[in-house]
This record gives structure tokens, sequence and C-alpha cells, in this order.
């Protein structure tokens, strides 16, 4: 079999790439194990303001900017809604945060997002005594239905098997794979790149997060909470709730640790009763200098690399992998900050 490019992994970045190589009319095969979760159980928020300093999100226009449409595209070419815009309210644990609030609210890039009128809290279930400050313009993907719905799109070219590295020949002018031919590969594996020899030794960390599903019937928000946790709607009454942070476990597995750390910052942020109906994990692939990972291999001209996506997958991946390909084909630079060999 001969085709442009084999694709390995088919989250968010697999995804991204894969509609530029149609986009250009280039034909593709993409493997996918499911060893990893990412994408899969992300909250998937697109929100160009980092909540803990009131500070922008590093290039949020520039990624928005191609991110919605891109998102808006899949949702026509799905048939199912992946967009829902939403607001966030963050709860003030100090006056100091209120008054960092109102400094950042005329920071030109974030005054079209903050709301300067802080908001008192009227919801008995939520626990914010110096009130709650908005944010708009932003929201989130849903992840599982685009992965489920963009591979079943796309069904007749995925391959549902581990990709294994040691089977591949580089030559200088083509790829081969078992039986299949290429002229490039593009690796999108997240965490997976630890067992990919071109590429295991960029500096990539894991930085697993687990979510809890929770029902509750008293606390009515149509809105995501960020306190200790966020507290993002789902359907009727049931809600997401995470994420943690641990920079140790390499597993994907979800943990007691995990559940119980939820279960603890959600006491500081509601009050009112819930019941846990389910709890995920996952691995953002995350670099030491927090910029992703995209460009090609330093001697394999023809092998190609999209990670590093680490906790803002959804606003990351469409301006990447539009980047990447544009490397690729039309021999356009990659920046510095983004391209793999800062490492080299
Ligand atoms: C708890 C949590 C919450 C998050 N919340 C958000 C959020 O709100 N907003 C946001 O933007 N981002 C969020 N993220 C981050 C986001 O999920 C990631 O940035 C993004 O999913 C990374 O996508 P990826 O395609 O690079 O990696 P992955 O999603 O890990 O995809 C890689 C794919 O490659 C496959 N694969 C790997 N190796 C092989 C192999 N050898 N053979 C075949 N297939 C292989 C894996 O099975 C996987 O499907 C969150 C992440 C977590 C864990």
């Amino acid at each position: 079999m001969k085709i442009d490019y084999i694709v390995v992994g088919l989250g968010l970045a697999g995804i991204a790439f894969i509609e530029q190589l149609k986009q250009h009319n280039k034909t593709f095969i993409v493997f996918e194990d499911n060893s990893q979760n990412s994408s899969k159980v992300a909250g998937g928020m697109f929100n160009p303001v980092i909540l803990k300093r009131f500070t922008p999100v590093w290039q949020a226009t520039e990624q928005l900017k191609i991110a919605i449409p891109f998102y808006k595209k899949l949702e026509q070419k799905l048939n199912c809604t992946l967009i829902r815009y939403i607001d966030i309210k963050k709860s003030f644990k100090t006056i100091e945060e209120q008054n960092n609030w109102y400094f950042a609210c005329d920071h030109p890039k974030l005054k079209n997002y903050l709301s300067k009128d802080i908001q008192e809290n009227t919801n008995s279930c939520i626990i914010a005594p110096n009130g709650l400050g908005k944010v708009t313009n932003v929201g989130n993907i849903n992840t599982k239905i685009l992965l489920d719905n963009y591979k079943k799109e796309i069904s007749d070219f995925v391959i549902e098997e581990k990709f294994i590295h040691s089977k591949l020949q580089v030559a200088s002018d083509k790829i081969q794979y078992k039986y299949i031919n290429a002229k490039h590969i593009v690796f999108c594996e997240g965490y997976g790149i630890k067992q990919n020899p071109f590429f295991k030794n960029l500096p990539l960390k894991e930085a697993k997060g687990e979510l809890l599903e929770i029902k509750t019937g008293n606390l009515k928000i149509d809105f995501i909470l960020k306190s200790s946790v966020f507290i993002m709607p789902l359907s009727t009454d049931t809600y997401k709730v995470g994420a943690t942070f641990n920079w140790k476990d390499k597993t994907n597995l979800p943990t007691e640790n995990g559940r119980q750390e939820l279960i603890d910052k959600l006491k500081k942020t509601i009050t009112c009763d819930y019941k846990i109906t389910n709890q995920v994990a996952g691995i953002r692939p995350t670099v030491k200098d927090r910029r992703p990972l995209i460009g090609t291999h330093k001697t394999h001209k023809n092998v190609h690399l999209l990670n590093g996506l680490g906790t803002r997958g959804v606003m990351l991946a469409p301006i990447l992998s539009k980047k990447l390909f544009q490397a690729i084909e039309n021999n356009k630079e990659i920046e510095k900050e983004i391209n793999l060999n800062r490492f080299y």
C-alpha cells in the first residue's frame, strides 16, 4: 500500500493533523491503540486566561482564531455539537485576589474576557465569601464526542493496533512499515512518546490528571465554577470535577489518592451532598518549558512530531498542525519557541 502519510495517534493532535492532510488531498493511514487517554477525558475548556494569576495564555488570540473555525467545521462534517460557550466563574479566595482581578480587567488581552463587576454569590451550595469574577467568551469542546465521531468518520483509514516502532524502516526517500509505504510519518502519541526511539529523549514530562463525575440535584449551576477545583455542568444535575496534577505517576489509571484529593477540594468549594458516578484519568503531555514540541527529526527528514500540547490541547492542536504541515510540505520555518530542535 502506497500513501503520503502514516500518522500515529488519534487524539486531538492526530485529528488536527489529519484534517490538514484531508484539506490538502494527501492520503494517510492512522494507527491508534487506545494506550493514552488525555484527549478522551479532558475537560476540553478553551479559556485564554490563566485563572491562577489572571494573566493571558501564551498566544491565545492567535490560537483561538484558528481553533474555533476548526471545531465549527468539524461540527458540520461530523453532524454533531462540539462547541459550547459557557461562562467560567472564579471564586475569589481573598480580597487581594479580587484586587488583582480588577487590575487584570484592564489588560488589553484580557478585557474581552474578564467582567469588571464582581458578583455576589447567591447560591447557598457554593462557598465564595469574596464573590465571583465572570469570564465570558470561553467554553469547552466535547472531546469525547469529537474522538468517537471522528474515528467513525475516517474508519476506513484507521488501524486499531499498537504501532511498533522497531518495525519501522526509514530511508531517505521513503518510510516502510509492514506492508505500508509512505512518504512521511507524523507521531502524535501524547505521552506514548516515551516508547518512541526517535523522540523519547525530548523533555516531555507526565502531568497526570484525574477527574470525577458527580451527580447532585442541589447545585444547579449553568456556568463552570473555578475554585480549588473546577466544576463543569454536563447533563442535568451531572458535573465534571477536576483536575489533579501528579508529576510522578506514569499510568492513566484512576487512583484512591486522586479521588480523595478531589473530594477534599470539593469540600472547600461546595456544601451540598453529591454522589460520585465516575472517575477517569489521563496524562497531559507536558514539556519542561511549557511550550509544544513540533518539527522534524534531526537526521530523518521524513519523521515528524506533533506533541507537547500540555494542559491546552484544544486551543493548540489546530494551529500547530497547520504549522507542521506547512513546514513539511512548503518548507515554512517553525518558530524556535515551539520547534523541537530547541532541545537539540
Ligand atoms: C484531566 C485532564 C484534563 C484536561 N483538561 C483540558 C482542558 O480543559 N482543555 C484543554 O485544552 N486540554 C485539557 N487537557 C489536556 C489535553 O487533554 C491534552 O493537551 C491533549 O489531549 C493532548 O492530545 P494528544 O493528541 O497530543 O495526546 P493524547 O490525547 O494522549 O493522544 C495520543 C494518542 O496516541 C495513541 N498512541 C500512543 N502511542 C501509540 C502507539 N504506539 N500506537 C498507536 N497509538 C498510539 C494514544 O492511544 C492516544 O489516543 C486535559 C488533560 C487531562 C488529563
